[in-house]
């Protein structure tokens, strides 16, 4: 059995011969927003239908870790090491602080309530990016049903409180990323999950003072959609996809896939050098070592 596709021949160096897709953790419904701690050697991710947040720790296994989780969805760290949430229940972005409180980034932009903040990042200036598309109340399956207030935009929170939205032409923003150098931002639109609408990512080059520019289609996932989204040290881009993770060159070609047997949404790099990555899956948490090491 093989664990990796191999289509441009440079992709056969990312992968390791004898390491195999694993199961590492199994029994949820939608897991989503992988997130590596390195010095407490765990990762975090959410079982959003069942409003809760995991923790799996190697050699020991999974237990909750936060329950209820306001539906929480995607996660990061801040550059002081906090956790950084999306919960759809809340219809929020929060930080967790070392003494366990939590503290709203942003749940209100212009008067109106958020969606259902969906994915999240920080970037080398403290500044929180995040999507807000409305899937998480849209039913009350990942959340609570209820009505959009505001079209699904792109964020950022600047370390002063200060929010503006920074993409408005997306039809359901998704999952995003900075290129390792930031001068890259990457966004998944996955619109087509209800209707006909765009499915794909965008690249937008980052200016000064963080201002975009550009927005042309960077890459179409298929089989399946880019959710969530990382890349590498080397600036190549590793997207969830219906038949596992595809890892896409800058220049926008597909080079190989990681296998997985269920659709992924999401995934991260972790472990000893960020050599190994994490990747949420439908009902189950699978991980591969790679010769790669995650950018962040
Ligand atoms: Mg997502």
């Amino acid at each position: 059995m093989s664990f990796f596709e191999i289509i441009d021949p440079a992709f056969g160096k990312f992968v390791l011969g004898n390491a195999p897709v694993k199961q590492i953790a199994t029994g949820f419904d939608w897991v989503e927003g992988p997130v590596w701690f390195g010095d407490l050697n765990c990762l975090l991710f959410s079982d959003i239908p069942n409003n809760r947040i995991m923790r799996w720790i190697p050699g020991l296994g999974t237990s909750v870790f936060r329950e209820p989780s306001n539906f929480s969805n995607g996660h990061t760290r801040d550059r002081q090491g906090r956790l950084v949430s999306c919960e759809h229940g809340g219809r929020r972005v929060t930080r967790t602080e070392y003494d366990g409180s939590i503290t709203v980034v942003a749940d209100h932009y212009q008067g109106k309530r958020l969606n259902s903040p969906n994915d999240v990042i920080v970037a080398s200036d403290g500044a929180i990016w995040f999507t807000d598309p409305h899937y998480g109340i849209a039913t009350d399956y990942e959340g609570y049903r209820s009505e959009q207030e505001l079209p699904c935009n792109v964020y950022r929170v600047d370390p002063d409180g200060s929010m503006q939205a920074v993409l408005t032409d997306f039809n359901c923003p998704n999952g995003l990323a900075f290129s390792p150098d930031e001068t890259k931002l990457y966004v998944a639109d996955t619109g087509r999950m209800h209707g006909n609408d765009p499915q794909h990512i965008r690249v937008f080059n980052v200016g000064e003072n963080w201002q975009l520019s550009g927005g042309e289609v960077f890459h179409a996932i298929s089989p399946g959609c880019a959710d969530g989204m990382r890349l590498d040290s080397d600036g190549n881009l590793w997207s969830s996809a219906a038949d596992g993770v595809h890892c896409i060159a800058p220049d926008g070609h597909l080079m190989g896939k990681i296998l997985v047997p269920e659709t992924v949404s999401n995934l991260c790099f972790g472990g000893r050098g960020k050599h190994k990555l994490f990747m949420t899956a439908t009902t189950s948490v699978y991980s591969i070592s790679l010769n790669r090491s995650g950018a962040i």
